[in-house]
This record gives C-alpha cells, sequence and structure tokens, in this order.
C-alpha cells in the first residue's frame, strides 16, 4: 500500500473548508477506486486563524479517522504551515494545495500517474492565465518572475505555484532545507529533481477572501529575491565603483580647470550635487547590506520555522480519556 499525505494550510478558511473536504473526498474516493494500492491522510494545517477554522479541524477528526491536524500558537505564514505540513506528513507522496480551491482536486489523478513510475519526483500545475487577478498585480507578478530569473541561479518558472504532489525523497530534500526564511518557489525549484509542469486556467477562489494584499505580496517577493540571489550586494559594489570613476573624472577635470583658469568660488552647486550623490549612493548600499545582515541575524537566532499548540492527537487523547473518566463516575 502507498500512503499519500494531503497537506492543506488554512487560515481563516471557515467558509471553504466544508466545500474543499467534499471536493477532496470526492477525488480521493474515485482514486482508490481506480488505484487499488493507494491509501490517503489529511493533514490540515491551522495557521493561527481567528475564525472557525480548528473548530472545524476537530468536528472532521471526529468523523473521519483520515483526518490529522497541526494547529499553531499563532499566524507564522503560509511558508510555515506547508513546513509543518511536510514535517508531519506521513506518506510515501506528499500533496500540499490550498483550501480554497484553487488548486482544483481533479487535477490529483493525472499528477500520481506522473510520479507513479519513478519518471517525475515532483507534479506541479502552472497557469498560464491570471484571469481574475488585477492588471496591476499581475503586471508586478511578471516583473518579479523576469528579474528573479536574471539575478538568480535558481530558476523560478512563471505561473508555477505551490500545488505539488512530491515522492517523499524529494519532501526529505526539502525537510534538510531548514532556513528560517522560506520562499517555497525558491526551494522546490533549487532542490532539482524531475518536475512535471501542467498547465491550466487559472481558477478563482470558491469562497473566503484571500489573504495576501498587494503590499504583503511584494514583500514576500523581496524576501524571494533576497533568500535565493546576492545579485543586490554586487549592485552595491558596483554602483560604488561607478560613482568611483564619476568622482575621479570630476577631480581631474577640477584640477586640471584650477591650473589653467585659476580658482574661483563658484563651485558651490556642483559641490552639493556631488555630495547628495555620493551619500545617497552610500546609504542605498548599506542598506542592501543591513537586508542581508538582517535575514543572517534571523537565520542565527535558530528560531523554530513554527510553535503547535494543538494536534490532532493531543486532540483525540484528550477526548479519550475525557470519556473514560465519564464511564468511570457513571459506574460509581
Ligand atoms: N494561508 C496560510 N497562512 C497565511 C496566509 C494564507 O496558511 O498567513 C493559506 C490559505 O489558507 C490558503 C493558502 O495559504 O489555503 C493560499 O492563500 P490565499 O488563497 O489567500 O492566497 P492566493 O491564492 O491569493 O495566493
Ligand atoms: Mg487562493
Amino acid at each position: 500500500m502507498k500512503l499519500v499525505s494531503i497537506v492543506v494550510p488554512c487560515y481563516n478558511e471557515q467558509e471553504v473548508l466544508p466545500l474543499f473536504y467534499d471536493e477532496i473526498i470526492k477525488v480521493t474516493d474515485s482514486m482508490k477506486a481506480e488505484f487499488s494500492e493507494l491509501e490517503f491522510e489529511f493533514l490540515f494545517i491551522n495557521d493561527g486563524s481567528k475564525d472557525k477554522t480548528l473548530e472545524i479541524f476537530r468536528s472532521l477528526a471526529d468523523k473521519d479517522k483520515r483526518v490529522r491536524y497541526v494547529s499553531f500558537s499563532r499566524n507564522f505564514g503560509k511558508e510555515s504551515g506547508m513546513y509543518a505540513g511536510l514535517k508531519n506528513a506521513k506518506g510515501d507522496f506528499v500533496v500540499v494545495m490550498d483550501a480554497d480551491l484553487q488548486h482544483p482536486p481533479a487535477f490529483l489523478p493525472e499528477m500520481y500517474r506522473f510520479v507513479r513510475d519513478g519518471e517525475y519526483d515532483c507534479a506541479t500545475t502552472r497557469r498560464v492565465s491570471r484571469k481574475g487577478e488585477s492588471k496591476i498585480r499581475s503586471w508586478f507578478a511578471r516583473k518579479f518572475y523576469q528579474i528573479m530569473n536574471k539575478i538568480s541561479q535558481t530558476e523560478i518558472v512563471d505561473g508555477a505555484q505551490d500545488f505539488r504532489f512530491m515522492t517523499r525523497q524529494m519532501v526529505d530534500s526539502i525537510l534538510e532545507m531548514s532556513e528560517y526564511n522560506r520562499f517555497s518557489k525558491g526551494i522546490f525549484s533549487w532542490v532539482g529533481f524531475n518536475v512535471k509542469y501542467i498547465e491550466y486556467e487559472n481558477v478563482e477562489r470558491a469562497a473566503g477572501t484571500t489573504a495576501w494584499s498587494f503590499w504583503g505580496l511584494f514583500k514576500y517577493s523581496l524576501e524571494g529575491i533576497m533568500a535565493f540571489s546576492t545579485a543586490p550586494l554586487a549592485i552595491s559594489s558596483l554602483l560604488g565603483i561607478v560613482s568611483c570613476i564619476i568622482a575621479f573624472i570630476l577631480i581631474l577635470v577640477t584640477v586640471i580647470k584650477t591650473l589653467a583658469f585659476g580658482e574661483d568660488v563658484a563651485g558651490y552647486p556642483t559641490t552639493l550635487c556631488v555630495i547628495f550623490l555620493l551619500s545617497g549612493l552610500q546609504l542605498f548600499c548599506t542598506g542592501i547590506l543591513g537586508q542581508y545582515l538582517s535575514k543572517t541575524y534571523l537565520e542565527t537566532k535558530n528560531r523554530p520555522i513554527y510553535i503547535a499548540k494543538e494536534t490532532d492527537e493531543l486532540y483525540r487523547n484528550r477526548k479519550k480519556s475525557a470519556e473514560e473518566s465519564k464511564d468511570a463516575s457513571d459506574k460509581e
């Protein structure tokens, strides 16, 4: 038998979770009929939701023993959610997908066929359109992938998503990357392996709202660049070199001018310009250095990527012992 773990990070997903569960049960049941070797577990991650997400997990765990969950002590972000999922998954294959049905479960059988025979280590979807997304957002996204692929050795495919069907071997490699600043798109690509991209049209969220603001995404893309490229550090040295050359030429010009025409005090505006330009460049470069330093600082602290407050195991044990003590008191 082969176990497939389906990992689903959730943040405030009470509206869509029941829909998701129905859908995933439908698809996995039909997969069991088609591939008799498969078994499933559903591993939900509650990323510090403020709504009824955890209550829904508990009631799913009550009625379906294949449902497992990990609930965080606060919101750690989707990256931490995915990490926790991969870490706790027991399967021979692990699927990571969103709860909002933007990653259609109907793709799972096709994905499984690609990884089953070992030809591919990972099957994933790639959206070819960004239907339902604002124009500015798609423009920034496209630019991000262009810049990222120019300045980083790690190739990141435009439209690639965190919807993945992976083998145990690939999951273990991903878990070995225990960095604190996690940028999954880079991590998935960095570990290599054979990846099959299945193209599809973008699907809009089934219910609820996205947790990503434009500003949040922008910050996330900068994180991605910093995590997988040191090119910005090179930019700062380049800027330094360029400004040194300019300064050298200016000095030369001033010396020649003074020798030829004598001295006058008419140089204030140019002096000011040069001071502003150079101190600006210096601050810019120090800023870039500071950004990398702050990331290094966070890494060296070795903080945990997530903190679990409750798991299905804890919940089930607690329930069992409550029932036992109730039975005992009934007998008395
Ligand atoms: N998510 C999460 N933690 C967060 C934000 C989002 O676990 O802090 C989950 C969310 O519940 C969903 C997935 O990540 O299952 C994708 O989120 P969303 O649909 O909001 O993002 P989008 O599809 O707009 O990129
Ligand atoms: Mg979504």
